[in-house]
């Protein structure tokens, strides 16, 4: 049985299923495979630089007549920061649920060094993918549980909090708590610190940082970051991105500009894809979007 402790706005904050604490949003979609032990897939390859690919993939959702992507090629190199820009319902969502396995395309394929991801063990597979949510999950724990819940099974100790805390902007807001790393976040209890969007946003990349996935995707993750916060964090995560890739989906040029290589997605196609400069330089929406400094975006 499911006890939900509690579930403000965006979604899943404590979730328990017969008494086992659900560490991420995937086990939600595998609870109904948990009872089938058997797994024929194949184990996760341990090799570091693996390059996620989708390769021609189309997708159409059960019950729609309409594909929602088409002929998609996108490729992930690992160690490598790509960005995904398009004007609302152009199909970036999709593509993440896609690329979360949450959904399986219908043409094409989606590899993870040469290997297709249906032939990943499921939770293999999403223990290397971190996404974050713009509608992120708050959970009312301390600040130190809200970053060790990117990977409950760790082994941690405090620094390696610390530092993903400190790359993604939290620590600052986090030593500032009465009782810092140990504060209860959130108004649930009585001791509970207020904490406000951004810091829930900070807290949530933190996360996705402590997690040990290869694969990071912030999906419009830092919309509440003001642009310099954000120019920070992405800073200090190439830094430290070493092998681990990243997928950024945003509205502001500031956050995608940096980006290795940008694809242009509209109508559940790719139009353009290239560097900030190159899609500057061209014809088309990128250069439409961003090339006139627009104050709102
Ligand atoms: P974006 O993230 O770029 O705003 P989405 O991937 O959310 O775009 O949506 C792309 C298209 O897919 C939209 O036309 C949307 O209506 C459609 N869509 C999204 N989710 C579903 C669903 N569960 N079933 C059917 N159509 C969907």
């Amino acid at each position: 049985s499911f006890t939900l402790i509690q579930n403000i706005s965006s979604g899943i904050s404590i979730l328990y299923h017969n008494n086992i604490f659900i560490n991420s949003i995937f086990e939600l979609f595998d609870l109904k495979t948990e009872e089938t032990a058997l797994n024929s897939s194949k184990a996760m390859v341990e090799s570091q630089d693996l390059d996620l690919e989708l390769r021609n993939v189309s997708f159409t959702y059960p019950h729609s007549n309409k594909p929602t992507l088409t002929n998609i090629d996108l490729k992930i190199p690992a160690g490598k920061i790509i960005a995904i820009v398009g004007l609302n319902g152009a199909g970036k969502s999709t593509l993440i649920k896609l690329l979360c396995k949450l959904y399986k395309p219908n043409l094409g394929e989606i590899t993870l060094g040469e290997v297709n991801i249906n032939e990943l063990d499921d939770a293999d597979y999403r223990n290397q993918v971190s996404p974050v949510f713009q509608d992120f999950s708050k959970y009312n724990v301390s600040a130190e549980d809200n970053i060790r819940f990117g990977n409950i099974s760790k082994p941690y100790s405090e620094e390696d909090i610390v530092d993903a805390s400190k790359k993604s902007g939290a620590h600052s807001f986090v030593e500032e708590f009465p009782n810092q790393y140990k504060t209860m976040m959130g108004r649930l209890f009585e001791d509970g610190h207020e904490v406000s969007i951004g810091q829930w946003q900070k807290l949530a990349i933190a996360r996705a940082l402590f997690s040990s996935a290869r694969i990071l995707i912030f999906d419009e993750a830092t919309s509440a970051l003001d642009a310099v916060a954000e120019k920070e964090l992405y800073d200090s995560f190439r830094k430290r991105i070493s092998n681990r890739s990243a997928v950024i989906i945003s509205h502001r040029h500031s956050a995608i500009k940096h980006a290795d290589y940008i694809y242009v997605l509209s109508g559940g196609t790719i139009l353009q894809h290239g560097t900030d400069e190159e899609l500057l330089n061209m014809e088309g929406d990128y250069a439409k979007l961003f090339k006139t400094p627009n104050p709102s975006i």
